[in-house]
């Protein structure tokens, strides 16, 4: 038992010796600078990759059961607001500029939306459509969404949940259980794309959402607008991806707290609408 105990320990020293302290974003006009700890074991790069394979075999089913981009307005719409969008990543990170952006539509009633790592983003019809959204609500949640990118807090929790699943490893060793080490990152990668991301990463999304929709000129009082929809709009269900979040209201009073920053870039930005 003691043995026991002793390994697991020296599984979660080495785990803690594996995470370095990084700052994926630089702060922008909204100051978010909080230091993120990453375990090694899964670079940018791994995490990309496993995003972008999980992506293509969506893109593939969505295609099979013919949703994919089924409505060619609305992905042209969308797209337009994306390269707006992108456009402005550089404040925040200058590598994100070259990622492989992408924005599909699937035709789906639920209300949501999502980037995975990398840059690949997805709207559901039903949020576009079930809450009438203009263009720069459409730009607040792509916008929020794609800060999460940004920001790799999918990487972040991916790092939590393979702390975890390591140290429960190091004591299934030490027990004599024979565990498949990839078998187990890829759980973990699973896991870790469904999870829902902390407070903290919700209100970090919302400034850096915020920025770069006025950064591409569009009015950031629509977030604001956005998500007072949104709490009407979901029934007596939250939506899937909000049931997680913040309340409301503490999500809009963060927003309006912070729209004075933002408002210069806005009101300054060459394409504003
Ligand atoms: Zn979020």
């Amino acid at each position: 038992m003691k043995k026991l105990a002793i390994i697991a320990m020296a599984g979660v020293l080495s785990l803690v010796a594996g995470c370095q302290s990084v700052s994926t974003t630089s702060g922008g006009a909204v100051g978010v600078g909080r230091e993120q700890s990453m375990f090694m074991l899964l670079s940018t790069r791994q995490v990309d990759q496993m995003s972008s394979q999980a992506y293509k075999e969506q893109l593939a089913e969505a295609e099979q059961k013919r949703t994919l981009n089924r409505d060619a307005a609305t992905v042209a719409r969308l797209n337009k607001i994306a390269d707006r969008l992108v456009a402005q990543v550089g404040t925040f990170r200058r590598d994100a500029k070259q990622w492989k952006w992408e924005v599909n539509l699937l035709q789906k009633d639920e209300l949501n939306a999502y980037c995975m790592p990398g840059g690949k983003i997805m709207f559901y019809s039903g949020i576009i459509k079930k809450l009438n959204l203009s263009d720069a609500e459409i730009a607040a949640i792509m916008g929020h969404e794609m800060a999460h990118a940004l920001r790799e807090h999918g990487r972040e929790s991916m790092s939590r949940a393979y702390a975890v699943n390591f140290g429960l490893m190091a004591v299934g060793a030490a027990a004599g259980l024979e565990q498949d080490h990839m078998n187990l990152a890829r759980q973990v990668a699973d896991v870790a794309i469904t999870l829902p991301n902390s407070r903290t990463a919700e209100a970090e999304a919302d400034l850096i959402g915020l920025e770069l929709m006025a950064r591409a000129g569009y009015d950031p009082e629509a977030a604001v607008s956005l998500w007072q929809k949104m709490s009407k709009g979901g029934g007596q269900r939250p939506p899937e991806f909000l049931s997680t979040h913040p309340s409301t209201s503490t999500r809009i009073e963060g927003l309006k707290h912070n729209i004075p920053k933002v408002l210069p870039l806005y009101k300054s930005s060459a394409n504003r609408t």
